[in-house]
């Protein structure tokens, strides 16, 4: 188990900068996520810390050894694509056995490393199946165990859920979670899925442009965020005036709504969207001026409000995050 350390690190495509000039320190056995959009540079950074590329500038430390230079096959490193990548011609065990096998353990000794990591990832029974005669969360499944199996010094996982449906995305972040918990292993985590990257983590990593914008536990990014584009990218933000004309964010779930002709702002509803759980309702304040539209959400009890109603919107001091 090791830590990593990117310093200054910068990657060049000709004019542009898929990572630009990055700090980033992740502890022994934590859990980031590196957030953005795509084409952010997620996928740049991971390739450079797994020594896939090179940077152009800076340097890389993986368990404090300057790896910048140092070829892929030399890092001990367990990576995830999107993508299985698993061996199709191998059985599950085969391609479990096989970065075992590159790294000269045979035998009894591999079998039963494999079998442990298979029974890690909840594949007991299946070592003999090809990976056509798995369902795609089964093959992740594998990805993983292959990815560990070895006793990897860091895990790198590039949107390891991204082409897995809702339902089964979920179940798996569960099961990573306390995979790399029982693990231990450091973990970086690349993700375009902000609901993803707040429930795994201890850390998350805002990209945008290659450039980190927040390095934050998920709440504290949450709740405050460093500027808009992190407020935007993690969830809702409403942005409301402040005196001397700075702005603030007040998230959906800290709205309240009462009674129209009670305390507040007046307000209309525009829209009520009913997510199950939550009602997520849209607002357009009746007096104009700092008449942005809002967003509230709030749990579902009986009755939803609907289109065209009257409410008094309110939110309380406490619940405003200045940004730049
Ligand atoms: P993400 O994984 O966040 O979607 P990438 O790291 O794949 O983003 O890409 C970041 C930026 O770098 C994009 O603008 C992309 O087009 C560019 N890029 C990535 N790889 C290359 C390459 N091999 N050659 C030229 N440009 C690249
Ligand atoms: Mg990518």
């Amino acid at each position: 188990m090791s830590d990593i350390r990117l310093e200054g690190v910068s990657k060049r495509y000709g004019a542009v900068a898929a990572a630009d000039n990055v700090d980033l320190a992740v502890a022994q056995g934590e859990f980031v996520t590196i957030l953005g959009p795509s084409g952010s540079g997620k996928t740049t950074l991971l390739s450079l810390i797994a020594g896939l590329n090179r940077p152009t500038s800076g340097r890389i430390f993986i368990g404090g050894r300057d790896v910048t230079d140092a070829p892929a096959q030399q890092r001990n490193i367990g990576l995830v694509f999107q993508s299985y990548a698993l061996f199709p011609h191998m059985t599950v065990l085969e391609n479990v056995l096989f970065p075992l096998g590159v790294r000269k353990i045979n035998g009894a000794m591999a079998r039963q490393q494999a079998i442990e990591a298979l029974r890690l990832v909840r594949l007991e029974g299946l070592e003999a199946r090809r990976p056509s005669q798995l369902s795609g969360g089964q093959q992740q499944r594998v990805a993983l165990a292959r990815a560990v199996v070895f006793k990897p010094d860091i895990l790198l996982l590039d949107e390891p859920l991204g082409a897995l449906d809702r339902k089964l995305r979920e179940e798996l972040q569960v099961e990573l979670k306390q995979l790399q918990r029982t693990l231990g292993v450091t973990t970086l985590l690349v993700t375009h899925d902000q609901e993803e990257a707040l429930s795994l983590s201890d850390r998350i990593m805002v990209l945008d442009k290659g450039r980190p914008q927040q390095v934050a536990a998920p709440a504290e990014a949450y709740l405050k965020p460093a500027n808009r584009f992190v407020a935007e990218f993690l969830g809702i933000a409403n942005f409301v005036g402040l005196e001397g004309g700075q702005t603030g964010v007040v998230r959906p779930e800290r709205i309240r709504l009462a009674e129209a002709g009670t305390a507040g702002k007046p307000a209309r509803v525009t829209e009520a969207v009913y997510l199950g759980q939550m009602v997520r309702y849209h607002l357009a304040l009746e007096n104009g001026g700092a008449g942005a539209p809002l967003v509230a959400a709030l749990p579902f009890v009986g009755r939803a409000l609907t289109p065209g109603e009257k409410v008094c919107v309110s939110w309380e001091a406490a619940d405003i995050w200045p940004v730049a």
